[in-house]
């Protein structure tokens, strides 16, 4: 089936998404108003902001619908700030900062910064045969799942002492998230696991 992957595109890195979604043949689509949410069969949440694009998706009246369709079984990929609107627990957020929520983790916020703010490096993810090119930018880890949750890819150890074993990829049903930006850098796999899911729940 032709899917249609939309990616919010309220803040954040939007092209990038569409770019990788493109070089796998799918049609993507920028979404910032219920409507265009509802004409999709997955979404891509990009690396950004995560304060900024809850603040923004509640002034755009998206936040619930965002809620509800996720409820509803709708596939999502959260890459970095994504991650963090699809936990159902933030540590270090900002003073009442919201997520959309669905996935049941607790992530921690800009949880790399405390050493490095920034890094890269190869990470295994389940269900690729090689590694991927992992960009680590002010990124979340995951700092415990729940029941259904299943753990897809882990820090590897040649990063800094606190961040070796870190979870930093996970799915749950429909929902993906990852720590780094697998949109940057030309490397559509992980997009190409995320296209799989949305066919498989379409
Ligand atoms: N630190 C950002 C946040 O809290 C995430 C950074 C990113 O998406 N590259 O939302």
């Amino acid at each position: 089936m032709t899917a249609t992957i939309g990616v919010l595109a309220l803040q954040g890195d939007v092209r990038e998404h569409v770019a990788a979604l493109a070089r796998l043949g799918v049609t993507a689509t920028a979404v910032r108003r219920p409507a265009e949410l509802a004409a999709v069969d997955g979404l891509v949440l990009p690396g950004g902001e995560s304060t900024t694009m809850a603040k923004l998706a509640r002034t755009f009246d998206l936040i619930e619908p965002l809620r509800q369709r996720i409820k509803d079984g709708m596939p999502a990929l959260g890459t970095c700030a994504g991650m963090i609107l699809l936990a159902d627990r933030i540590e270090d957020g900002a003073v009442g900062q919201e997520s959309i929520g669905g996935l049941d983790i607790t992530v921690r916020r800009n949880a790399f910064g405390r050493q490095v703010d920034s890094f890269e490096g190869d990470v295994d993810v389940v269900g690729l045969d090689a590694p991927v090119h992992g960009i680590f930018i002010r990124a979340p880890w995951v700092e415990s799942v729940g029941g259904g949750v299943e753990v897809l890819a882990r820090v590897g150890s040649d990063a800094e002492p606190e961040a070796v074993g870190r979870i930093v990829a996970v799915r749950q049903g429909p929902l993906m998230a990852t720590s780094f930006h697998p949109e940057v850098g030309g490397d559509a796999r992980v997009h190409g696991l995320f296209v799989d899911l949305v066919r498989q729940h379409a």
